[in-house]
Order: C-alpha cells, then sequence, then structure tokens
C-alpha cells in the first residue's frame, strides 16, 4: 500500500503523456531527425535513418523512448507512425537521388496499421522511388501474425520498398527469420558494436553476423558506433556501412541539406 501514491502519480502521468499525444498530432508537434549512414563499400552517406521527437510545448523535445512505448500501447503510434512515413518520403524526394531513406516500423504498424496501404500512398504523394525507402522491422512483427506477416513483408518488396530488420541479435531466434524472409539489410544491434574492443565473444558474432549476410547477400549495418578502434573493427569484418556519434547524430533538416551543400562544393 505503501507504494500507491507513486503509483498513482504514474497512471496519472501517464494518462497525460496520452491526452498529450493525441493533441500532438493535431497540432503538428513532431519532427523527424535524420542520422546518415555512410557505407564503407563506397565511401559515402548512401542513407539517412529518419528518428521521430516530440517537440513537447511545454516539456520541450521528447526523445522516442521516452513516448514511442505509451504511442505503442495506445495504437496512436499508427497514426504517428504514418505521419513519419509520409514525411520522411516527402523528404527523401528533395535529397540527390542516390540517397535512400529508412523508417522505423513497429510491430504494432505493422499488424493494425494497414501499413501497405500507407505507404503506397506515401510513395504516391511524393512520387519518391520505392527502392530508396527502406522499412526497419524488428524481430517482434514474427511474434504474431505468422503467415500474414510474411505475406505483408512481401507485399512491400513487391512495391520495391527495401526491408531491413533492426536490432538483429538481440531476439530470440534471428536466424530462423532469416530463412522466412530475404531481408536487404541487417543492422547489428549496438550492444555488440559497444563491446567489440573489451569483450572477445563480440568480436566473434560480428564476424559471425557479417559473413552469415555476406552468404546470403545480405547487407549490414552496424549501430551505434562511436570509436574510430570500432570502425577499424568493423571494416576488417566486411560490414557494409556504419551509423553512429562517431559520423553524426541524428540531425534536423537543415543540417542535412547544409550536409549535400558542403558534399556538393
Ligand atoms: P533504433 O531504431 O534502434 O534507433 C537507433 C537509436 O540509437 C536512436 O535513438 C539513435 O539516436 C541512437 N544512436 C545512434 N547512434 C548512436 C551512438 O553512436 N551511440 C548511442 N548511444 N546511440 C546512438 P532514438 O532516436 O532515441 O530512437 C530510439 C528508438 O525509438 C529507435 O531505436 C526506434 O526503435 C524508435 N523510433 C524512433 N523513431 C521512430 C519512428 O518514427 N517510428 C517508430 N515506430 N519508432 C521509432
Ligand atoms: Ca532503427
Ligand atoms: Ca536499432
Amino acid at each position: 500500500l505503501r507504494h500507491l501514491p507513486a503509483r498513482n502519480l504514474l497512471a496519472q502521468e501517464r494518462r497525460q503523456l496520452e491526452t498529450d499525444l493525441r493533441l500532438a498530432i493535431e497540432r503538428g508537434e513532431f519532427e523527424l531527425h535524420y542520422q546518415p549512414l555512410f557505407d564503407l563499400e563506397q565511401n559515402c552517406i548512401c542513407s539517412f535513418e529518419a528518428l521521430i521527437r516530440w517537440n513537447h510545448p511545454t516539456r520541450g523535445m521528447i526523445q522516442p523512448g521516452e513516448f514511442v512505448p505509451v504511442a505503442e500501447d495506445t495504437g496512436l503510434i499508427v497514426p504517428i507512425g504514418a505521419w513519419a512515413v509520409r514525411e520522411a518520403c516527402a523528404r527523401a524526394a528533395t535529397w540527390p537521388q542516390n540517397i535512400r531513406v529508412a523508417v522505423n516500423v513497429s510491430a504494432v504498424q505493422f499488424h493494425r496499421g494497414a501499413l501497405h496501404e500507407t505507404i503506397l500512398a506515401a510513395l504516391a504523394a511524393s512520387g519518391l522511388e520505392p527502392s530508396r525507402l527502406e522499412v526497419e522491422i524488428t524481430e517482434s512483427v514474427f511474434l504474431e501474425g505468422g503467415e500474414t506477416t510474411l505475406k505483408l513483408l512481401h507485399s512491400l518488396r513487391s512495391l520495391g520498398v527495401r526491408v531491413a530488420l533492426d536490432d538483429f541479435g538481440t531476439g530470440y531466434s534471428s536466424l530462423s527469420y532469416l530463412q522466412s524472409f530475404p531481408f536487404d539489410k541487417l543492422k547489428i544491434d549496438r550492444s555488440f558494436i559497444q563491446n567489440l574492443l573489451t569483450r572477445e565473444g563480440a568480436s566473434a558474432i560480428v564476424r559471425a553476423i557479417t559473413e552469415l549476410a555476406h552468404a546470403l547477400n545480405i547487407e549490414t549495418t552496424a549501430e551505434g558506433v562511436e570509436e574510430t578502434a570500432q570502425l577499424m573493427e568493423l571494416r576488417a569484418h566486411g560490414c557494409s556501412s556504419v551509423q553512429g556519434y562517431l559520423f553524426a547524430e541524428p540531425m534536423s533538416v537543415a543540417d542535412v541539406h547544409r550536409l549535400f551543400g558542403e558534399q556538393k562544393g
């Protein structure tokens, strides 16, 4: 009983967050930041991952870790996620032709969000070449839906959209999913990269993942690269691309455009 007040407060905060989230959609308080992915084979930025932020009227900028789980629980991630797909496609359509955009899609959107229609409409409205859009899913989409899940993945693929498996290596049976769908990319979870130089096992795991991916003709991205020594190790392992603070943090639309300007000049 001693914990009750705290729990009430928590429940109250959550309800407030939910109310605010609903308003946020109407008020257009979300924005996407973009983090570059650096291609180690072509030696250039090949793609940006769109990461959502919430510009809250009183609390300031809120990171997705604080509101995406609530949005998922309440189903609000469906309209919010649809907005993110539309926004990312519209933005990427203004970028150089060789640059892709990756959008995160959570399991709730996947199963209850009419995702195929949302993506089709976003591509049509923006005129973005479908192959320039990559959808990032996690293994959690496979926990539900069975055949329907695979059907949806194949339907996205038949549009020409690329599919990446995010946070790879953290789930329960990653390898079996590789057999069931031809992913375009595996994103090696940050936890392995963090331990790359300090834990003997991590390096072996990263090497095994890149070798496996190579054999299956799947690209790999190392997530959360923060140090040059990690980068060198990843290069040696044959990782196709890297993403992390070593290169750039997620940046505003204006900063992305500045980056393109610098590259040209
Ligand atoms: P994620 O898809 O695994 O995204 C990578 C996260 O790692 C991002 O956090 C990014 O800012 C952070 N990161 C990148 N490089 C580094 C690094 O070198 N070091 C460290 N420590 N972190 C790094 P962020 O932006 O807070 O996003 C958190 C999660 O929220 C994402 O994880 C994704 O699951 C979810 N999310 C973000 N945007 C969306 C969205 O539009 N829709 C949905 N459904 N989920 C989203
Ligand atoms: Ca991601
Ligand atoms: Ca990830």
